[in-house]
């Protein structure tokens, strides 16, 4: 996308995008696309990139005449004792990625330009859906997700995007944000794109870097037992049945699940078996120095 209108010179879809830092400089950035009125799209992100960021930020660019991706790693959706500060992280190559995508502007910016001194304000989804899954207080609890949608909220304030791209991998934070979405009239579609894989299945993932090659190996396990679950609970009929698959594909690579649940893909409310309306599965594990996640979305049969 030729974005003269944005910085003045001609962007290439080779040329690392274009970084800005500020809020303020974003907007100035996005004025007048936003006044000739062109379809803004944004893919947040952590950084340190991978097939399945490329794949949001290739559907965004096809759909959208200005393609904003955020680079940041969030700390209010990290709790204490999790990987915020050996998070990876390669700006540098993701600017690389990011342009070779078709990344108009990469909005980086410091924790303190999201979070300066004083910052008081957090938008929460509360109740089923953020409590369960990964928001059980046992688990990353809802506070992760108070931290998601807080910063979330935030760039759609900021970008003021028409479209904004989400992963299927991360199943329940679609959710969260589109609930958020729809309760808070933000001006704004959600589009959710499918999980991209590895040769072996493993959902892909910045994180999956912690994983020694012999864990890599047993992770690989995970997305068969969800293969395995979907396949016998539609083959049976019996969601038990297909969960007790999922199960016994785990045990077999000695990973021991902190969850694997099957709940209404839209509520997350429980089920205890075929509804009629598609049932996600979900599963976390730790596996070697990885805590991973992925899903699988059960469509009713014939549906
Ligand atoms: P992250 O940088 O991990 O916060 O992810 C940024 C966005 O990319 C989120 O919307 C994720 O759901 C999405 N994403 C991460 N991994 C994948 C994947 N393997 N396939 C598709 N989308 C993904």
């Amino acid at each position: 996308m030729n974005l003269d209108l944005l910085s003045g010179d001609t962007v290439t879809t080779s040329a690392a995008a274009r970084v800005v830092r500020g809020v303020d400089e974003l907007r100035l950035a996005l004025a007048p696309a936003r006044r000739e009125g062109r379809a803004i799209g944004l893919v947040p992100t952590m950084g340190f990139l991978h097939e399945g960021h490329v794949s949001l930020l290739r559907a965004a660019h096809a759909e959208c005449d200005v393609l904003v991706m955020s680079l940041f790693v969030n700390p209010t959706q990290f709790g204490p004792n999790e990987d915020l500060d050996r998070y990876p992280r390669d700006e540098e190559r993701d600017l690389r990625l990011a342009g070779d995508a078709g990344v108009d502007l990469v909005f980086a910016p410091a924790a303190s330009e999201l979070y300066p001194d004083g910052f008081a304000t957090a938008v929460e989804v509360s109740g089923g859906l953020t409590s369960v899954l990964d928001g059980d207080p046992g688990r990353r609890g809802p506070g992760h997700f108070r931290g998601v949608t807080t910063v979330v909220a935030k760039l759609f304030n900021i970008v003021g995007p028409d479209i904004a791209y989400f992963g299927q991998k991360d199943a329940q934070q679609a959710a969260v944000i589109k609930r958020m979405v729809r309760d808070l009239d933000f001006p704004l579609r959600v589009e959710v794109m499918p999980t991209v894989r590895e040769a072996d299945g493993l959902a892909m993932s910045s994180r999956n870097v912690y994983l020694e090659p012999a864990d890599r190996a047993r992770a690989a396990a995970i997305s068969r037992a969800l293969a395995a679950a979907e396949r016998q609970a539609l083959a049976t009929d019996s969601l038990a049945a297909g969960l007790a698959a999922a199960r016994a594909e785990l045990a077999a690579a000695a990973i021991e699940p902190e969850y694997l649940e099957a709940r209404d893909a839209e509520t997350l409310e429980p089920v205890d078996g075929l509804t009629g309306h598609p049932i996600l599965v979900a599963v976390a594990a730790r596996v070697g120095g990885a805590r991973l996640i992925d899903n699988v979305v059960i469509e009713p049969p014939g549906g």
